[in-house]
């Protein structure tokens, strides 16, 4: 008996399992839509296994297909069934992630409306008696003749003031006909696109295109690693590769990551590929409606969209005949989910294109460690951009030893002398100025100077930041807020002070500094509001803002022409966490913030203020040398056995009570070892370097493995057998990206 495992919307934690009717057996594949009874009604489920073995003894039997073809590839469901086992979840989450809510949900459809279209000549007697009697309704169907086929009844409604009872009795006279039409609703429905061609590429441009071209026409092509800086015309790369596959009769998906996904990088997509015939552009963002998501993704699984530019998820769009998936800035953390199934969407198109036969192209100015890795040791291609397009050198940097500035001073100050001047001279020359620190609020910290008390959360283990405009304390964590203490609550001393820094505090010392200039802060405190965010990017391009104050929101593919000063107020905020990936972090943030100085015909300059300014990742960026960092960064990763040397996956348990996350932690490590997984060591448990958070004790497991399928098999079996007491979660993270 052939068995099938089926998901329904109304049972979407647990896939049930029925029989296949020997009717079925030659027709059924992975992904068909069927309709099987569930209680005492028939409901719509998707197959998404032919398990060997069933659930139960029991089986009920499918009752039909839905739909002739399946609904979902096959080969995206092998991609869940991957996921699950991989990233160690259940099928049913990672089958959730793939297909849509809006997808699932049968209440979600095509919008319809309706459309009115005149049926006959109105050149005759029984046009001129209506005149007579209804100059209304003559008046319409005058307009009728005049548009070409049908036209839109609420345009109708709108430009010819007919009403729908008007019209419904003009039908019913046999004037007109009214007809139900899909109507997709297209999210950039509002906007013209101008065409843009293939520019003539480079010569280090031609030489990747040539074997960008090859692979697309290898069966089951390595990943394609592209490594160029900024500017070096990788995008024009992906467009034109992407032209290539679509000639082939296949797909592309271009992932971007979510903060890079603005009006500007669609329309680049667009306005290449949407005036072409048939090769439609689908977007796949988290803004989306549900009706609109559900049409996309229509739209896409019908090939009627062959080229998809979203955000992390969209690696699962379901392109038919997938030739390419692109994947932007792949170093990018959040391309990793941070909720279950936590994949990393990089590492999902890398399988997927191997499933499908697909190319995977890789792109960063400042690859991942691992990815370089690959490249290096041949499991990915490797090509190398050296050059900007505008052959335009890299804005030099200049790192200040701010431990100097304190001996100086008094204090710690905001501004360096050199960072001081600097700004100085680009305002006399109208120029523009970038200023980046990580950090918003105010200050970072509320600190007696007598007893040594900070101010924490009580519900995280963080110190509360000080926000002037509120005139409050604040966890950036969980958003707890109170008034700032006047004396110390421990010691009562009055003299309780603001420490650290934050983009409130910079903006502050900036006016003040710099009275004639126009200062605008940028960071999630102050783009709240929506199309905050799009008004002062446009009112910065417009020079309208002289210094741009902000934290990441500034850092990524902005170009601004006239910017020819980047300051770095403190470069260390980041170096410092308990994580191994913190120094990687520290130089690509360093090179990304570059990267927005000096774009136009002048050379720009990078101020870095930093208290630790010799350490590699500060150093190597000053120097763009990529290479440099890697190799050492490389060996420390040998060194303490961290990826690529390994596959590290986290477990954390979290619970309401210390002890008892304590406890279970331990336990949980004692039988991780009993296990003997292969190639694998597990650490000892610990609290996490935020060792609670919302409330929440959390320790921590690492597990580091050469084998990581086999690893996760067996921790899934582990974990499914294992009982959890009452309010102990464990959360498991392959491939951790967040070690906090
Ligand atoms: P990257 O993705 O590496 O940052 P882009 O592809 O966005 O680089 O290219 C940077 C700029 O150079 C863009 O404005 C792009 O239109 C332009 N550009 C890219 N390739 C060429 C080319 N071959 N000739 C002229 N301009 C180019
Ligand atoms: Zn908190």
């Amino acid at each position: 008996m052939k068995v099938a495992r089926v998901l329904t919307e109304v049972a979407m934690d647990r896939a049930l399992d029925y029989e296949v009717p020997e009717s079925l057996c030659a027709a059924i594949q992975l992904g068909h839509r069927v309709k099987v009874p569930l209680g005492r009604r028939l409901t719509v489920g998707y197959v998404v296994a032919f398990p060997e073995v069933a659930q139960v003894n029991m089986l009920k039997p499918i009752q039909d297909l839905v739909d002739k073809e399946p609904l979902i590839q096959p080969r995206l469901i092998e991609l869940a069934q991957w996921m699950a086992e991989y990233y160690v979840c259940s099928l049913e989450t990672a089958l959730k992630t793939l297909l849509p809510e809006a997808v699932r949900n049968i209440e979600i459809s095509y919008r319809e409306l309706f459309e009115v279209r005149l049926l006959k000549s109105i050149l005759n007697e029984d046009f001129e008696q209506l005149k007579q009697r209804a100059k209304k309704q003559a008046h319409v169907l005058e307009s009728l003749a005049k548009v070409e086929g049908a036209l839109l009844v609420a345009k109708a409604e709108k430009e010819l003031g007919a009403s729908w009872a008007m019209l419904r009795s003009l039908e019913k006279k046999g004037w007109v006909t009214l007809t139900r039409v899909r109507q997709e609703r297209d999210p950039f429905s509002s906007e013209d696109f101008l065409v843009s061609q293939d520019l003539v590429l480079n010569e280090e441009q031609a030489q990747v295109f040539e074997q960008l071209k090859k692979f697309l026409n290898e069966k089951n092509p390595k990943p394609f690693l592209i490594h160029g800086v900024t500017g070096s015309g990788k995008t024009e790369l992906y467009l034109q590769a992407m032209r290539v596959c679509l000639e082939q009769g296949r797909g592309a998906i271009m992932l971007v990551p979510e903060i890079a996904l603005t009006p500007q990088s669609v329309e680049r997509l667009k306005s290449r590929f949407a005036a072409e015939d048939g090769t439609e552009v689908a977007v796949l963002h988290s803004h989306l409606s549900s009706g609109e998501r559900h049409d996309e993704w229509h739209r896409i699984r019908e090939g009627r969209a062959r080229v998809v530019i979203g955000a992390r998820s969209a690696v699962f769009a379901p392109v038919k005949n997938l030739g390419m998936i692109v994947v932007d800035e792949e170093h990018e953390g959040s391309y990793k989910q941070q909720e279950a199934p936590r994949y990393h969407a990089r590492d999902v198109a890398i399988m997927r294109g191997r499933l499908e036969g697909a190319l995977v192209v890789l792109g960063s100015a400042t690859p991942a460690v691992e990815t370089y890795y690959h490249a290096q040791t041949k499991k990915y291609e490797l090509a190398e951009l050296k050059k900007r397009v505008d052959e335009q050198a890299m804005p030099t940097m200049h790192v200040v030893d701010m431990r100097q500035e304190v001996a100086r001073g008094k204090g710690i100050p905001v501004l360096s002398n050199r960072l001081y001047e600097a700004i100085y001279s680009r305002l006399e020359k109208k120029e523009q100025v970038i200023l980046f620190l990580n950090r918003r609020g105010f200050s970072s910290s509320l600190i007696c100077v007598a007893c040594g008390y900070v101010a924490m959360c009580p519900n995280c283990s963080v110190a509360l930041t000080f926000h002037r405009a509120q005139g409050k304390v604040r966890c950036h964590w969980c958003d707890h807020t109170e008034e700032p203490p006047h004396v110390c609550p421990q010691c009562h001393d009055p003299r309780i002070r603001y420490a650290g820094l934050g983009t409130e505090r910079v903006e502050e010392v900036i006016l003040s500094a710099f009275p004639q200039a126009v200062v605008q802060r940028m960071d999630s405190d102050t783009m709240r509001r929506k199309g905050a965010h799009q008004r002062v990017l446009g009112d910065f391009k417009r020079g309208k803002i002289d210094i741009l104050v902000g934290t990441q929101m500034i850092a990524k593919g902005l170009h601004f022409p006239n910017v020819t000063l980047v300051g770095i107020v403190y470069a260390d905020l980041a170096l410092h966490l308990p994580d191994f990936r913190a120094s990687e972090r520290v130089f690509q943030l360093l090179t990304q913030v570059a990267g927005r100085a000096g774009r136009g015909n002048v050379k720009g300059d990078v101020v870095v203020q930093s208290f630790t300014p010799f350490v590699p990742a500060i150093q190597f960026s000053k120097h763009y040398d990529f290479q440099g960092f890697y190799e050492q960064e490389l060996e420390f990763r040998r060194e303490f056995h961290y990826p690529p040397f390994c596959r590290c996956t986290l477990l954390t348990v979290r619970s309401r009570s210390e002890e008892r996350a304590s406890f279970f932690a331990t336990y949980l490590e004692k039988e991780l070892r009993a296990l003997a997984l292969p190639k694998t060591t597990v650490s000892q448990a610990a609290p996490a370097p935020m060792a609670k958070i919302q409330g929440w004790y959390r320790y921590q497991i690492l597990i580091r493995t050469m084998q990581p399928l086999i690893m996760g098999k067996m921790l899934k079996n582990f974990l499914s057998e294992l009982t959890f007491p009452e309010e102990i979660m464990v959360i498991v993270d392959v491939d951790a990206v967040q070690l906090l």
